[in-house]
């Protein structure tokens, strides 16, 4: 029998690294050895600022007080991503993270609502739905029993310090060096050390590869390998800036549609973060950055910065004594803010299946089978946004509209086409989700389900009457969102 796993590895400090070494410092510390180590000179990536909801969960399981953390990271709240120009130019929608209506047994509420808007007496679909009702109001404040889903945008640098200075009060131990090389036990060829230019070795039982896109361990270590996912996510460079803020921070991302591109805006208390993702078969390096240039609003804090990236997985997440966590995991597009989402992931999931001693094939494989699994989903939901639009008016998105998609997405694409129902498949992210952007590219169901015919008119308009009061009565409950995070702040400890 081989001793239970002691000494843990961290390589790499980016958002990544700190999240790994934040939890497992929290949740295990007791059993664990955890040491990080990063190099300052070489820097994180400096972006990925915007979070889903899932990640106000993982900082409750931590303890992480929400107020201290807004404030050491200059945060703000989040309700959803506004998308424009993206169903259309001149046509916009907003992905909140909230549930629409009120589903029934038989069926999800945009039958209700599509029998309605027949009818002439329904609103927009997102009026039934608080957060998008929110967002769109800039308004914000916490509800009881979690009656607003929201997550958070904030300084990605900062972050990294304020769970580096957690992390090290619940014992992780901080190394400041560069890997020079990773060595590997001859015997089974699983990690040993690292070994850093300084000569030290690192020595571990098991290592968590965070060092971002160059992905030390986990490939040019173990040689894993790669799948390409970039035939149907074309996008492979980013530009990014951060700006003085001209206007008080709106509870929503913004993602802006280019003709070969898509701009980010990220509203935090002191700037704001700014990006142009853009396939550069379509679009040069000089006119992306002009192009970001010419739609600021406020000045640049420094010069722009070019980010190459490939979009994909690494064929195992975990590949003998060592597990990708972040950008070495692989990179969907940012459009949906959930690359902080599957680092939180894949660390939940490797501490529910944390050998208890020797690490065994059944959990590897396990674990590798969720990941992908998880990144599948997600991975398609991304790509709708692209493959359902109604654009046509350059190369690219000729491409995108046009291009073959994975079967998975192209069955949930039809049976919402035909039968206007959305399936969850497993624990899959997202839910309410594909209905707001299946509806907000355009993609209007054929027909809705026969049990809603046997309401009367009359029932169907109070029943979404009655919905849409009740969102109107808590919006108006609700305060504005600066004032709100002011006054949250004000209180911060
Ligand atoms: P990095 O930040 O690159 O960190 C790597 C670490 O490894 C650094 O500390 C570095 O110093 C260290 N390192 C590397 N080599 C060595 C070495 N030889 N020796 C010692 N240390 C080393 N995600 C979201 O959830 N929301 C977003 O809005 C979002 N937007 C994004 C926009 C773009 C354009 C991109 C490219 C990504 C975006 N992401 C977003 C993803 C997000 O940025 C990353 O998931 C997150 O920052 C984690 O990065 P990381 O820690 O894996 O890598």
């Amino acid at each position: 029998m081989q001793k239970p796993l002691k000494k843990i590895v961290i390589a790499g400090g980016g958002t990544a690294g700190w999240m790994a070494a934040a939890a497992l410092s929290r949740l295990m510390g007791k059993e664990l050895d955890v040491t990080l180590v990063e190099s300052e000179q070489i820097g994180t990536v400096g972006v990925g600022e915007a979070t889903i909801p899932t990640l106000v969960f993982f900082h409750r399981l931590l303890g992480i007080d929400e107020k201290a953390f807004l404030s050491a990271t200059q945060g703000t709240y989040k309700l959803g991503i506004r998308f424009e120009n993206w169903r259309d130019l001149g046509k916009d929608y907003l992905h909140a993270f909230g549930v629409t209506g009120k589903d029934c047994w038989a069926c999800g509420f945009q039958h209700f609502w599509m029998r309605a808007r027949d009818m002439g007496i329904a609103g927009d679909f997102g009026d039934y739905c608080l957060e998008r009702r929110a967002a769109e109001s800039e308004k914000f404040s916490h509800l009881p029993n979690n009656g607003l889903n929201y997550a958070y945008h904030f300084d990605a640098s900062l972050y990294a310090k304020f769970l580096r200075n957690f992390s090290e009060h619940h014992g992780a131990t901080r190394v400041e060096g560069k890997i020079s090389q990773v060595l590997l036990r001859p015997d089974d060829g699983h990690v040993r050390a690292l070994k850093l230019d300084s000569g030290r070795e690192l020595e571990g039982d098991f290592f968590i590869d965070c060092t971002g896109m160059r992905a030390l361990l986990i490939e040019k270590a173990l040689h894993t390998g790669y799948e390409s996912w970039s035939h149907w996510l074309p996008c492979d460079s980013a530009v990014a800036v951060q700006t003085a803020s001209v206007a008080p921070p709106v509870p929503y991302t913004r993602s802006i549609a280019r003709e070969s591109a898509w701009q980010w805006r990220i509203p935090l208390q002191h700037r704001v973060g700014n990006g142009l993702v853009y396939a550069s078969s379509y679009q040069s390096d000089d006119s992306a950055s002009e192009q970001l240039q010419e739609n600021l609003a406020g000045n640049m804090l420094a010069d722009p910065r070019l980010i190459r990236f490939q979009t994909g997985r690494r064929r195992k997440q975990w590949n003998k004594n060592c597990l990708a966590v972040g950008l070495s995991s692989g990179f969907l597009e940012p459009l949906e803010s959930t690359s902080i989402h599957l680092i939180q992931q894949n660390i939940m999931r490797f501490l529910r299946l944390f050998p208890a001693r020797e690490i065994s094939p059944v959990e590897v494989d396990e674990f590798n089978r969720q990941a992908d699994f998880e990144m599948e989903r997600i991975r398609d939901f991304i790509i709708l946004h692209y493959k359902v639009t109604e654009r046509e008016d350059t190369e690219f998105w000729r491409y995108c509209r046009h291009m073959p998609v994975p079967d998975t997405l192209a069955t949930k694409i039809d049976m919402f086409r035909e039968t206007g129902h959305v399936y969850r498949e497993g624990n899959e992210l997202f839910v309410d989700s594909w209905q707001q952007v299946m509806l907000g590219q355009g993609l209007m169901p054929k027909r809705y389900h026969p049990l809603v015919d046997s309401m009367s008119e009359k029932e169907l308009e109070e029943f979404i009457g009655q919905i849409k009061s009740s969102v109107d009565t808590s919006v108006a409950r609700l305060k504005n969102h600066e004032v709100y995070l002011r006054e949250i702040l004000a209180g911060a400890g």
